[in-house]
């Protein structure tokens, strides 16, 4: 923490100085002279706080922006112990701040920071911009690693744990190595990023499902509502949607599920035929997804899996350098290694849950290949049932996420 205190303070002091550099050489261009009531005036809607007693610091006239996850402090270097000082957020869920003053940004948006400092209140308005850490905290199960995508054009100079025991870091991958609670850090040129990880415990058998080629008006909300009656939460690789689907997206976000992206189109002639066709697949759906649940999605599965054959027709080696050129801009594909077969030669219910739980292995990660497209009642007929067996079994339900270990298929082409 100390550490983390010297380099906020550290950069405050940097900006103040380039901020009072600024202003005289403004003021040294072009001539300016300011009277001593001006510069009362001055002090006086920025609220310091005279008399030897603790200062608030320039800022609060202006809007203090932030990011995700970054520590910023409002009152500066000053040694506040003797006195009286207390810190209010009006929206918590936006920012948070600790009774030295110290704002956490915790999701995009507005809140006002309140700070009594000997009973001399001053305001601050802080905004919440999406860069920094995508969460500014993460629970994560025991043994995964969690790729953090840092957002916005602020490089991470150096990354940092508080617990290298619990859970270690390296160049923005965090292993999570026993239970217990760690403060992962990330310095960048201008700030200071921090997040609190959670290592929990974890079941060894576990079922992921996943439901491909939605949303659908016929299917989509049926599967949802057997979700919900179950407690279960599962995985959405999407396609582009209309503004009924967008609703049924933000219903899937809502209820706990993971959504990703399939792509924006499934056509595979035109997606496969070259790198740069599948790219702006997947970018395009991506970008429209953070506008429906205002967040980046990084999960991804390829039309036909990393697997297909049928991209061949298309470009020899294709998949080959995809999986390559996915991984480097971000993203974390994922195969499945249980087929219901539904989007095949399989036409009752009863063959959807009998290759489903004959597919099921213990103590491994099962991702479970269904779909929610249109009008596909043998799934959601069979559902139910899987579900039951997997508790009755001792699977554990889970959706997947920036932490999920990767599921591949051997590439083919
Ligand atoms: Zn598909």
């Amino acid at each position: 923490m100390t550490r983390i205190r010297d380099n906020i303070l550290e950069v405050i002091i940097l900006k103040r100085f380039l901020y009072t550099a600024f202003i005289f050489a403004f003021m040294f261009m072009f001539d300016i002279n300011i009277c001593k009531a001006d510069v009362k005036e001055d002090a006086a809607s920025a609220n310091v706080v005279s008399g030897g007693a603790l200062s608030v610091s320039d800022t609060n006239e202006h809007t203090v922006k932030i990011g995700i996850g970054e520590e910023y402090a409002l009152l500066g270097e000053q040694d506040i112990s003797g006195h009286n000082v207390k810190c209010e957020s009006s929206d918590e869920s936006i920012a948070s701040v600790s009774d030295d003053g110290i704002v956490h940004g915790i999701a995009k948006g507005k809140t006002v920071i309140t700070i009594y400092t000997d009973d001399v209140k001053s305001e601050y308005n802080i905004a919440v911009k999406n860069k920094g850490f995508p969460y500014p905290s993460y629970e994560i199960f025991k043994g995964e690693t969690l790729r953090i995508r840092f957002n916005g054009s602020d490089k991470v100079i150096k990354w940092h744990t508080d617990n290298k025991k619990i859970a270690d870091v390296k160049k923005g991958y965090v292993t999570a190595l026993k239970k217990g609670n760690a403060k992962i850090t990330a310095y960048t040129e201008n700030a200071v990023y921090s997040m609190d990880i959670k290592v929990v415990p974890a079941k060894k058998s576990v079922i992921y499902l996943t439901f491909d080629d939605g949303p659908s008006l016929t299917s989509t909300p049926k599967i949802l509502n057997i979700l919900k009656k179950n407690d279960v939460k599962a995985t959405f690789f999407v396609l582009n949607y209309d503004s009924v689907g967008e609703k049924l997206i933000k219903r899937e976000a809502k209820e706990g599920h993971t959504v990703a992206i399939h792509g924006y189109s499934h056509d595979y002639g035109a997606i496969y035929k070259s790198e740069k066709a599948y790219m702006n697949n997947l970018n395009k759906l991506q970008n429209k997804l953070y506008k429906t649940i205002g967040h980046r999605t990084w999960i991804t599965r390829f039309p036909g899996g990393s697997s297909n054959l049928v991209s061949r027709h298309y470009s020899r080696g294709i998949m080959r350098k995809l999986v390559k050129t996915v991984d480097k801009n971000g993203y974390a594909y994922f195969d499945w290694n249980v087929s219901s077969g539904d989007a095949g030669d399989v036409h009752t219910s009863g063959q959807v849950y009998r290759n489903v739980t004959r597919g099921l292995r213990k103590k491994r990660a099962n991702v479970v290949l269904m779909h929610d497209f249109s009008g596909n009642t043998k799934t959601i007929n069979a559902l139910n049932a899987i579900i039951k067996y997997g508790k009755s079994h001792g699977y554990e339900f889970r959706t997947i996420s920036d932490s999920t270990a990767q599921v591949h298929h051997n590439v083919q082409n």
